[in-house]
């Protein structure tokens, strides 16, 4: 089912004063949903010594949010030097940040090196000569290749632009340690919101396999493995949750053949992104118009600006409408924002509730990939973000952009170059 119905029922009660109160549209996210998930994902592993999860800031890049993972114990996974940023502000330092970027400019890595640092996962073997100090700890990005097989999101491995490939990792992890880098990573992310458990532990067999190879060329041992993000959450009504507890049995499983063959194992390092917040946030926006042409649309207040998943990759949000219920009589809409892109719907041919103008429309899981892939084509401003307390207050911790914002690139100093 997706967004829980703990959150829904709690939303529900309060959301006509909500909405009076902040005015939509606006994300709003469930502290209660969010804490409930760190904790399943931190017991689900607590049979593996060392496991540790680094939210994928890019899911969710409020500070509000990522202060919660922090109280949870988790570190964060940062692919930019805002994002390094931002954990940096609010108190996470060294080891609690991996730094995840791939095509990395230099000013990207004098960044990441300064503030005592922080764990640097190279993605490519030419990297290592462009860092600016060696570093005690390194880790790589492994591309299989045609080893394994990707998903619709990210891809098949052999087209990604990700990773080291398979022929060059012992060559990385030998130039690395001829350097004097002493500690050792080693991290892949092959899928995206993959339903599956079966391939998060193929992708863990793999790389204890890697490493299992790497220490007997090498002479090394390894730090940790990083099996990256990429669990799935079911956006549609019909769609199985991610069996959590199969994958960490087997994954469990997996550590213990590999500690009984080397009497030593890694620590088990994740970077979920999607499965820790993305059921737990909700996009509220107000139907401000119907229009009957050759299909029935339903013209709400938020746009793509808000919501790139439907547009970007034909995803399914589901839509409830609060108080209405849904019947055998409903009718099919498109739910349209106001961009002039035909790709601006949160859904194409949908079954909703006969509307009125001024219904609340709730688009459930916009908790992760929602407000933070929005973007600002066409004069469109995004939204803001709001956190359903666990006190069952509720706080402003983005507000909406405004057409100050949108103009603010537009005050500069004056340049020319003359011929
Ligand atoms: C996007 C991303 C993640 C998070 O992915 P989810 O699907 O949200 O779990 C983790 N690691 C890397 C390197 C990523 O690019």
């Amino acid at each position: 089912m997706p967004m829980s119905t703990s959150y829904q029922k709690r939303l529900s009660k309060i959301l006509p004063q909500i909405v009076d109160t902040f005015g939509t549209p606006f994300h709003i996210y469930d502290e209660k949903g969010i804490k409930e998930t760190c904790r399943k994902l931190t017991t689900a592993f607590e049979n593996i010594e060392g496991f540790k999860e680094f939210f994928a800031v890019k899911a969710l890049p409020n500070p509000s949010i990522m202060k919660i993972m922090q109280e949870m114990g988790f570190g964060f996974d940062c692919s930019s030097t805002p994002e390094i940023h931002l954990s940096r502000q609010i108190g996470s330092f060294k080891e609690d940040i991996m730094f995840t970027s791939n095509n990395t400019s230099s000013p990207q890595f004098e960044m990441a090196t300064k503030n005592d640092g922080c764990i640097l996962n190279l993605d490519d073997i030419s990297l290592i000569s462009k860092l600016i100090d060696i570093p005690d700890l390194i880790c790589f990005r492994y591309n299989p290749g045609l080893r394994r097989n990707g998903n619709k999101i990210i891809g098949s491995p052999v087209e990604s632009k990700y990773g080291v490939s398979h022929d060059q990792i012992l060559d990385a992890y030998t130039q690395a340690k001829t350097l004097g880098v002493k500690r050792f990573g080693i991290h892949t992310m092959l899928a995206s919101n993959e339903l599956d458990y079966k391939y998060m532990v193929e992708t863990t067999r793999m790389l204890l396999d890697i490493v299992e190879l790497v220490c007997e060329e090498l002479d090394i041992t390894f730090e940790f493995i990083n099996i990256g993000g990429g669990l799935g959450i079911p956006y549609t009504p019909d769609t199985k949750p991610f069996d959590l507890d199969s994958m960490t049995k087997e994954i469990v499983q997996l550590f213990k053949i590999f500690k009984n063959r080397n009497a030593w194992v890694p620590r088990l390092y994740m970077e979920s992104g999607r499965y820790i917040t993305g059921p737990h946030g909700a996009l509220v926006t107000s139907v401000i118009n119907h229009k009957n042409t050759y299909r029935k649309y339903v013209g709400v207040d938020a746009s793509m600006s808000a919501l790139m998943r439907p547009g970007m990759y034909d995803a399914y949000h589901h839509i409830h409408i609060h108080g209405k219920k849904e019947s055998a009589a409903m009718k099919k809409v498109d739910v349209v924002g106001a961009l002039c892109e035909n790709i601006d719907k949160f859904a194409v041919q949908r079954k909703l509730p006969d509307t009125i103008e001024g219904d609340i429309l709730v688009i459930h899981d916009t908790g992760a990939h929602g407000h933070a892939m929005g973007f600002n084509y066409n004069g469109h401003l995004r939204p803001k973000e709001l956190l359903l307390r666990k006190d069952s207050s509720v706080e402003l911790i983005r507000r909406a952009e405004t057409m100050d914002d949108y103009f603010s690139t537009l005050t500069f100093e004056p340049k020319t170059l003359r011929f």
